[in-house]
């Protein structure tokens, strides 16, 4: 056992105490907050399922709370102008920097997501305020629109105080990758973290707080989807709603917001291709496979949980691959050297867990793994997972698992790879793997997918769209994208005075 595990455990020891010790309150206008409903719910150690403390339950009045907080502080962080802002987020920004490694510590006891990925998570976190606060300045500029007896030009100003709500699969970072670009547009926020994975949502409100950020600004309610989500999504003074999670989820926010016209961008879910053809630089193709279903143990919206293998070196490619699962470290999530660590919860195990058999019911082999692994006998801990043999229309093949499970279905030529790639209700991401840059253009260009990756794995750069077409979402994050949702655009047109004003009413 690495001295490093040793002081992980301490340290996480003792920055969870005081959440021990009492209940998780909510942050809303600049205070923690108890709640008004009274009710709790327990989170638990993915590591052993033991309960780590109590959480406020909020419900419709905190909801309000919090929103009433949200729109009392909204005209003044409009009105404050960009490059005060941008002080501010990047402030923010330094404070995630200080403390990243005890968000990275708490963030892998509470979610299970090995250390080695949260320590990463954390300073993108950072990275994403700094980014966003950057653009701050510029997010009400416009373009000139000149006519020929009219100037028109447009502006965007902040739509108003947004909901943003969460899932638990990399909390702290894709939290910030919604409130940074919200923040710097001049909207106020009410997040609403998951259940599953509460304490880091605390964690920025706290920091966010004490950098300097105005009271009501960024408000965090904690509780369960179905109230305090729910409420969040209906509520009249929220503008619009940035949800990241499941699909359903989405349709259900989607009704819940209409009698309120929300404006919604939505992150769902996935089942991306990673398409690998005989021309390509395998080793490479490997690492890169790998690593986009393994690492954060598979719960992740973009990973490649579908290998498209060209026929002709499925074995070859296949056997590899088991080789490679075979030396993957399961464990705790505290230790540096576990590469895939427990999944969240007893019942998304269950379910990742459910698939084994379904595999085996439809008619595929479970090539490596296929097996819970707890560890001393606790925990939510599978094998990494290989299922061969499978076809496009089985259930391993369609539907998300979201754990560190990959179905490799193999493909005679091109045209056949694009065919079982886009048979699927998804389309967040793609991958492809060939050495014929031909061959690269044309099937970026008919995936139907939101992101494509050529002989790359998920490699990000900010300034670029996120998001998904099909049943993976709505809308694109990333730069300028971010502000188009987060903003209201508005024309402004103006005569030169020179144009006829049709007359009415002379005769
Ligand atoms: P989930 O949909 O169950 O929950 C996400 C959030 O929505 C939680 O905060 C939950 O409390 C809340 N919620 C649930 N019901 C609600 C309701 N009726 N109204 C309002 N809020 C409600 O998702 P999850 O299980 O936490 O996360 C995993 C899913 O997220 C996967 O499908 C994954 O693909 C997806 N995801 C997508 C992206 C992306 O960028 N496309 C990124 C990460 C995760």
């Amino acid at each position: 056992m690495s001295n490093d595990f040793d002081a992980n455990r301490q340290d996480v020891e003792r920055l969870l105490q005081r959440f021990r010790d009492g209940t998780l309150p909510h942050f809303i206008n600049g205070q923690h907050d108890a709640g008004r409903s009274g009710k709790t719910f327990e989170s638990l150690a993915p590591s052993d399922n033991s309960v780590i403390g109590s959480v406020a339950a909020g419900n419709a009045d905190d909801i309000d709370f919090a929103c009433k907080a949200a729109e009392a502080a909204f005209e003044d962080w409009k009105n404050m102008p960009g490059k005060e802002r941008k002080k501010l987020l990047h402030k923010v920004a330094d404070a995630i920097t200080a403390r990243a490694r005890d968000i990275a510590l708490v963030e892998s006891y509470d979610s299970g997501q090995a250390i080695r990925f949260m320590s990463k998570a954390a300073i993108r976190g950072a990275a994403n305020f700094r980014f966003f606060g950057d653009m701050a300045p510029g997010a009400r500029d416009g373009q000139s629109l000149p006519a020929e007896d009219h100037v028109n030009y447009t502006v965007r100003q902040p739509i108003g105080p947004v909901g943003v709500i969460t899932p638990w699969n990399t909390p702290f970072m894709l939290s910030t990758w919604k409130i940074a670009p919200a923040l710097a547009a001049g909207c106020t926020v009410v997040h609403k973290p998951a259940e599953w994975s509460p304490y880091s949502a605390m964690m920025l409100s706290e920091i966010a707080h004490e950098a300097g950020l105005p009271d009501g600004v960024l408000n965090c309610v904690q509780g369960l989807g179905e109230d305090a989500g729910k409420t969040l999504t209906e509520h009249p003074a929220i503008k619009a709603v940035a949800f990241v999670g499941e699909t359903t989820t989405g349709s259900h926010i989607m009704r819940q917001g209409a009698n309120t016209l929300k404006r919604v961008h939505f992150e769902l879910g996935g089942k991306n291709p990673v398409i690998v053809f005989e021309d390509a630089d395998l080793d490479r193709a490997l690492d890169a496979v790998v690593f986009m279903i393994y690492s954060l143990n598979g719960e992740r919206c973009t990973s490649s949980s579908r290998l498209l293998v060209q026929e002709s070196i499925q074995d070859e490619f296949n056997a590899k691959l088991v080789e490679r699962i075979g030396k993957l470290k399961v464990g705790n999530p505290l230790d540096p050297a576990t590469e895939i660590g427990p999944l969240i919860h007893d019942r998304h195990f269950q379910k990742v867990c459910s698939y084994f058999d379904i595999a085996t019911e439809d008619g595929a082999k479970v090539a490596a793994g296929g097996n819970a692994v707890p560890i001393d006998g606790k925990g939510n801990y599978v094998q990494p997972t290989l299922f061969t043999g499978a076809s496009n229309s089985m259930r391993i093949a369609q539907q998300e698992i979201f754990g560190p499970v990959l179905t490799a279905i193999p493909f005679k030529d091109e045209a056949d790879a694009i065919s079982i790639a886009n048979d699927i209700e998804y389309g967040l991401a793609g991958y492809v793997w060939t050495n014929d840059i031909g061959r690269g253009h044309r099937i970026a260009r008919d995936l139907d997918a939101g992101m494509v990756w050529v002989n790359s794995e998920n490699n990000r750069h900010l300034p670029a769209p996120f998001g998904g077409m099909k049943a993976s979402g709505i809308g694109r994050d990333g730069g300028d994208y971010s502000f188009e949702f987060y903003m209201e655009t508005k024309n402004i047109c103006i005569a030169m005075g020179s144009h006829k004003v049709p007359q009415l009413g002379k005769g």
